[in-house]
């Protein structure tokens, strides 16, 4: 299932369009929270197809009923570029567990590259609802490889992946390695990648855009 935040225009197509300004790309602090942003209405679409029970709840006045989430989520992201939007998840999912994952892309002098996953630091995931964050669905390469290694070891309710833009050949890979049922919350799909993986349009280096440019591996 594939699900375009910005299917019918809202903030967050301005958001979108913000972070992939190059103007707007030279404010670090704004490039972060937009991402944020994304990832605060990402979560508020995802708790609506969350499992959740009614719960009484005493007021001054009197009791009132309403629907609450049955649980919390785990909220996961990949270092470093994801950090920002996982934090716009936990702004909503205020009390989720969560985990973190070092995946990052090794090149080859030929200009080719594997992806190296080095650390996974999680809670026991059995059972719970995953929800797994990384800005950029390029190649696809680092997201299925981060669930596949998580379900060596543990086997989540439901996984849902969110991303601010995704390539078609990214959302391609993802469903045919890990099949359709996993929901790909997305804010744009752009149509190509370049020699390099990097998506066009797309918005460039996003963890260098959040964070500044590092020495490349
Ligand atoms: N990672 C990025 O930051 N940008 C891309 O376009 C692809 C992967």
């Amino acid at each position: 299932m594939l699900v375009n935040l910005c299917k019918d225009h809202s903030l967050v197509s301005n958001w979108i369009s913000e972070i992939r300004d190059v103007t707007v790309q030279e404010d670090r602090m704004r490039f972060r929270r937009n991402l944020e942003r994304i990832g605060e209405v990402a979560a508020y679409e995802i708790s609506k197809t969350l499992p959740s029970i009614r719960k009484d709840v005493q007021t001054p006045l009197g009791v009132a009923s309403h629907q609450v989430l049955q649980s919390q989520p785990v909220l996961a992201t990949i270092l470093r570029a994801g950090l920002p939007l996982h934090q716009g998840l936990l702004n909503y999912f205020d009390k989720a567990d969560n985990a973190f994952i070092s995946a990052y892309r090794k090149h080859h002098p030929d200009g080719s590259f594997e992806i190296s996953l080095e650390y996974l630091s999680c809670p026991d995931l059995n059972g719970r609802v995953l929800i797994l964050c990384d800005p950029m669905l390029a190649t696809g390469a680092s997201l299925v490889e981060t669930i596949q290694a998580i379900q060596k070891t543990y086997t989540p309710s439901q996984i849902h992946i969110v991303v601010t833009i995704a390539s078609q050949k990214g959302i391609e890979h993802v469903e045919k390695e890990l099949g359709a049922a996993i929901p790909i919350w997305c804010a744009a799909i752009d149509p190509t990648l370049n020699d390099k993986s990097y998506i066009v349009p797309g918005l460039g280096d996003a963890g260098d855009l959040a964070f500044g440019t590092k020495m490349q591996s």
